[in-house]
């Protein structure tokens, strides 16, 4: 229902703007982006990138996080912060997410390390029908471990059936997928998000690390979101490692897990030996 009513605003949003002479440059943008996203997947347009994650004592690693990459055929590569919001606008987003779901599964599933592959989901794929198949489905023609699945939710406005949304998300736990909080402390996450939905990692948002050089705030908020972890008895990962200094606070404070520009950028060369095979890779 909600993604009826995205696409009908969208509808409704484009044939207003025939008729709207002073339409801003931004709209006008937002509208061209959502139409040439629609495109997309068939012209090869969309790929992953994968960042890797650590244990924070050992250094070991426990799993790359997927990351959607557009290479737009004008405008070159765009950021997902900048379009994934307007895929979510346009409902777009079911189709992606659901191209991600499966890409990423298929890639995991070749890596020869066995760890685990990290996916970002949209909130508004929490309200799709069908989710719980994809998930199951992009398992089962991987060959992927449930266990070695977990997807990173966000709560956001977009969460506008809670209860069906929780209900959801129990089903796919119950398949053995794990599910983490993305970027916690910022937006819309709160305590009652972590008090009401089935999650088994928070990541804390990197804004946080970035900020503890020179924040005794930004230290205090990430003391205390550890000591949150500990007495749920959930690990957390912090975002965004950048330095030396950043992980020997996380180490002193004995943050479980890590990822950032320190350890890796998100790269595709991890993937590019499996896709040499089937064909050559987009830049
Ligand atoms: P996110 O899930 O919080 O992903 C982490 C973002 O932080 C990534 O940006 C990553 O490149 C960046 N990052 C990682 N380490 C560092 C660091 O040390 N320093 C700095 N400055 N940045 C770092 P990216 O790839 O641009 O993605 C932005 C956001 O777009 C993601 O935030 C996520 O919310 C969204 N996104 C990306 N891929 C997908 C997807 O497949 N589906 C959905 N629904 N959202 C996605
Ligand atoms: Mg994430
Ligand atoms: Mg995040
Ligand atoms: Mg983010």
């Amino acid at each position: 229902a909600d993604l009826a009513m995205y696409r009908a605003k969208e509808r409704v949003g484009r044939q207003v703007c025939y008729y709207e002479q002073g339409m801003d440059e931004l709209a006008r943008t937002r509208r061209i982006i959502a139409n040439d996203l629609r495109d997309a997947i068939n012209r090869n347009e969309l790929s992953l990138a994968f960042q890797v994650q650590k244990d924070v004592r050992t250094e070991a690693v426990v799993g790359y996080e997927a990351l959607l990459r557009w290479h737009h055929p004008r405008n070159g590569w765009i950021s997902p912060a900048d379009f994934i919001p307007i895929a979510e606008e346009s409902g777009e987003i079911v189709r992606i997410g659901e191209w991600v779901l499966r890409t990423a599964c298929m890639e995991a599933a070749r890596w020869p390390e066995q760890c685990r592959v990290a996916i970002n989901l949209s909130p508004i794929q929490l309200m799709q029908a069908d989710l719980l198949d994809i998930v199951e489905s992009s398992l089962e023609n991987s060959g992927l471990p449930a266990s070695r699945l977990e997807l990173e939710i966000t709560e956001t406005a977009f969460i506008s059936d809670k209860p069906r949304a929780l209900h959801v998300l129990r089903q796919i736990k119950n398949l053995g997928v794990s599910i983490a909080i993305d970027d916690f402390g910022t937006g819309y996450s709160s305590l009652d998000t972590l008090n009401s939905f089935p999650f088994d990692k928070i990541k804390i948002d990197r804004s946080f690390l970035m900020e503890s050089d020179t924040s005794h705030q930004a230290r205090a908020i990430i003391k205390a979101v550890l000591a949150l972890g500990r007495s749920l008895k959930v690990p957390v990962l912090a975002e965004g490692l950048e330095s030396e200094d950043q992980l020997r606070l996380l180490r002193s404070e004995g943050c479980n897990e890590a990822q950032g520009f320190l350890w890796g950028k998100p790269s595709r060369s991890l993937i590019f030996e499996a896709k040499q095979a089937a064909g050559p890779v987009a830049a």
